[in-house]
């Protein structure tokens, strides 16, 4: 099913590209605004696709988990730079802060990558001037090690009874930001469900206007069959 809707939808987003190029080298420079609009529309339906099928799989209780020994550090490292493309003629700063010792963890990197990267991509979607900063450390708690990870922004805030539905399926609070920065909804329902598959748990605390923090709480020795099992 995955197969059959991404690979047409991957030759539309590919095509449309190639042409708009083609068009400008062409002298055709007043159709390319017309098929970057084919490809936008294209790489947006496509992210709804993936989250769709991440959503109906996790559902389904058939998602996998791979665990492995990682760098945390490094991956927060990663995320960062991925996102800092899309931010580069916009007026925030992005900050990583990790604690020394921060140390490596148990889990499913590319899991925890996919959280990271939706609270990022969130942060950079919704501040419009400021600071996004990734704070990340070890904590104890009942007996076990965690890892937090936390992602600070200055941008648009969320209201006191909105954060109340942030985590349901195809939550948007606004949906005229989503027209001007795209989005699906889904991102924060996968992230927490993620979460959770892997032994922890993902908050937030926001004031309107003022900025929000989405906190993540992973276990260093995480993903107990039983866990991922109840989750
Ligand atoms: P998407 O970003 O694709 O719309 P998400 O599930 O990731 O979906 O987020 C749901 C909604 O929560 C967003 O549409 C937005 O209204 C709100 N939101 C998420 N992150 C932030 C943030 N950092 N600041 C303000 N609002 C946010």
């Amino acid at each position: 099913m995955s197969h059959e809707l991404r690979t047409p939808l991957n030759a539309v987003i590919g095509y449309s590209e190639m042409l708009a190029d083609d068009a400008v080298a062409g002298g055709y420079a007043g159709i390319e605004p017309d098929l970057r609009k084919i490809k936008a529309a294209g790489t947006h339906l496509l992210s709804l696709i993936n989250e769709v099928l991440d959503l109906s799989k996790i559902e389904a209780g058939k998602v996998e988990i791979s665990a492995a020994q990682f760098d945390v550090a490094t991956l927060i490292e990663q995320a960062s730079a991925a996102v800092r493309p899309s931010m580069n003629d916009s007026n925030i700063t992005l900050r990583v802060h990790c604690e020394a010792g921060l140390g490596s963890m148990y889990s499913d990197e590319v899991k925890v990558r996919q959280v990271l990267m939706n609270l990022l991509s969130n942060a950079c979607k919704f501040t419009e001037k400021g600071s996004i900063d990734v704070m990340a450390g070890r904590i104890e708690r009942a007996g076990a090690a965690w890892i937090k990870i936390a992602v600070v922004d200055t941008g648009i805030g969320i209201s006191a009874e909105q954060i109340e539905k942030l985590f349901a399926d195809f939550y948007q609070v606004d949906r005229s930001t989503t027209r001007k920065y795209g989005g699906t909804g889904l991102g924060l329902a996968i992230s927490r469900r993620f979460c959770h598959l892997l032994g922890g748990e993902i908050t937030v605390e926001s004031r309107l206007h003022q900025g929000s923090i989405f906190t993540v709480l992973l276990p260093v020795q995480g993903v107990a069959q039983e866990m991922a099992a109840s989750a």
